[in-house]
């Protein structure tokens, strides 16, 4: 199996409630491992670059003023096909419909404010990564 890399976030509904811990715990302990990490506090414009592929969405205002309502731990998971394995980690979107155990069945608030971004194919997950990581930043 190919060994991937894909980013995450811990968005700022699981920072204000000091879920870091037990989010990266969930991430470690399905055999991702945490090869980059830091917390950061996006802007509204940064926000809205990360998340431009939604801006005809109707959620893209509130999705952006969540984003950037507080910090946030952005971070590059490494392991075996790790893109499938986070989103698999995560759960669904929506926390309703999260198998239970995953992170967004546990700690969710709503489908907008749902503690976890992963990325969902290794091309945007390249893409991600870029977005917030040097290469120096990467150790490997
Ligand atoms: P993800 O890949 O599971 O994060 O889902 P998407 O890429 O479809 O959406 C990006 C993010 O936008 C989600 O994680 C939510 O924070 C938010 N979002 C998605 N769908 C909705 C929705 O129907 N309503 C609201 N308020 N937010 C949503």
């Amino acid at each position: 199996m190919a060994i991937e890399r894909t980013l995450s976030i811990i968005k700022p509904d699981a920072t204000r409630r000091n879920l870091t811990g037990q989010i990266n715990a969930a991430l470690e302990g399905s055999g991702l491992r945490i090869v980059a990490q830091k917390r950061v506090r996006l802007n509204a414009a940064q926000a809205e670059a990360f998340y431009v592929v939604h801006k005809d969405r109707p959620f893209y205002r509130g999705l952006v003023e969540f984003m950037s309502s507080g910090p946030v731990v952005v971070q590059v998971l490494e392991g075996e096909n790790a893109v499938a394995r986070n989103r698999e980690v995560m759960g669904a979107t929506d926390p309703k419909k999260a198998a239970s155990g995953t992170i967004r069945a546990r700690f969710a608030e709503d489908i907008e404010a749902n503690s976890v971004h992963g990325s969902d194919s290794a091309e945007n997950a390249a893409a991600e990564i870029a977005f917030f990581f040097s290469a120096f930043e990467i150790p490997g």
